[in-house]
């Protein structure tokens, strides 16, 4: 076993989720993860066959029965702990699963029909004033992208590919299934599913057609957009895979840019609007001021009451976040905290002092909160 994390954790799935759901989930981080896509990463390849563990449980009714009530040792102890996939290498974990990668997961029967390139996945780190305001970001990423030494075929220039002995240029063998019962239709392991063999392979591809390119884009991000939310960009994917289509012909699949929003100095989100502590001086609280305050987009002022007290909130309509959808701005909400001052010149404190005088002393417990508390505990 490659992981001893739980496997819906893994997916990043409920445990609730349905088998497309999980499907999904996996298909996604399975491209995210390819090794082809993150070369050298020894941790994304380690995350890839943890995935491909996870949904090979996960994707299996049985299995997963199993998983749910007796976690990993349940699967182990019932022998159905799977694959080692720590063992297995990443093409052959790639093309056990092949069937939901191959265009949009679509069934068999219409697989050559409409060849579609895997979607990718990939993130822009964006700060409040880009949210703000939407913004265009330069992203780079790398997909596996057609070989231009052999148009994709894999096979050296001047060279054929050669009809696959094995199924005999079908792509596909008989294999049995479940003890014998029943034979079903699998991808040809020799050649993958392509129906022919590569005899000299191509130097720069190793004759799997494809190479990973670095692709950089410039992708507009819509102003209001969450943190964790993605623009889809169509078309920016990788072009169908080499067994279904070697020169690349067909729909090639989507870029989703998933966005992640910087947490701020001053300003924390709620939805549309921005929270904000403001400290300001207990004169000021007491006998009420203007005060210049940040927003996003420049100073505001704002006007503080007679009289506030610590926690008192503040709306400044508007300062806030468009909303995603209408365009409808957020406000900004002030929270005020008032500081007490450390240090007093000895003119400040002859004056507090003067004014000390002239306060009420007399707290009256049956009035105050806090005061009652303390007197119902102490027993006052
Ligand atoms: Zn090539
Ligand atoms: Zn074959």
């Amino acid at each position: 076993m490659t992981t001893t994390r739980d496997y819906y954790e893994v997916l990043s799935v409920e445990r609730s989720a349905d088998g497309d759901e999980i499907k999904r989930s996996y298909r996604r981080l399975a491209m995210k993860f390819h090794p082809d896509r993150n070369p050298d990463d020894k941790e994304a390849e380690q995350k890839f066959k943890e995935c491909a563990e996870a949904y090979e449980v996960l994707s299996d009714d049985s299995k997963r029965k199993i998983y749910d009530q007796y976690g990993h040792e349940g699967l182990r102890g019932r022998g159905a702990a799977g694959h080692d996939f720590n063992r297995m290498n990443v093409d052959d974990i790639f093309s056990m699963f092949n069937d939901i990668f191959s265009g949009g997961g679509g069934r068999q029967g219409q697989r050559r029909a409409q060849a579609r390139g895997y979607d990718l996945e990939t993130e822009v780190v964006l700060d409040l004033n880009d949210v703000l305001t939407g913004v265009s970001k330069d992203v780079e990423f790398t997909r596996m992208d057609i070989c231009d030494t052999c148009t994709g075929t894999g096979a050296k220039p001047g060279t054929e590919p050669i009809t696959c002995d094995t199924c005999a240029g079908q792509g596909k063998v008989q294999q049995a299934g479940l003890g014998g019962m029943f034979r079903m239709v699998v991808a040809c392991p020799t050649c993958r599913g392509r129906g022919k063999m590569i005899k000299d392979k191509c130097d720069k591809c190793h004759g799997k057609g494809r190479v990973g390119k670095k692709r950089s884009l410039s992708v507009k991000i819509p102003a209001g957009i969450h943190d964790g939310q993605a623009v889809r960009v169509p078309g920016e994917g990788e072009p169908p895979a080499a067994e279904q289509s070697p020169n690349g012909q067909g729909a090639r699949g989507d870029l989703h840019v998933v966005v992640r929003v910087k947490s701020h100095d001053l300003f924390e989100r709620d939805g549309d609007h921005l929270l904000m502590e403001m400290p300001i001086s207990f004169t000021q609280a007491a006998l009420g001021a203007e005060v210049e305050m940040p927003t996003l987009d420049g100073k505001r002022t704002l006007n503080i009451k007679k009289g506030t007290q610590y926690g008192d909130l503040f709306r400044i309509d508007d300062a806030g976040l468009p909303n995603l959808r209408n365009g409808h701005m957020g406000d900004l909400i002030v929270v005020t905290k008032i500081e007490t001052p450390k240090k007093l010149t000895k003119k400040q404190e002859e004056l507090l002092r003067e004014f000390a005088e002239t306060e009420d002393k007399h707290v009256n417990p049956e009035s105050h909160g806090f005061w009652k508390k303390i007197t119902d505990i102490i027993g006052g």
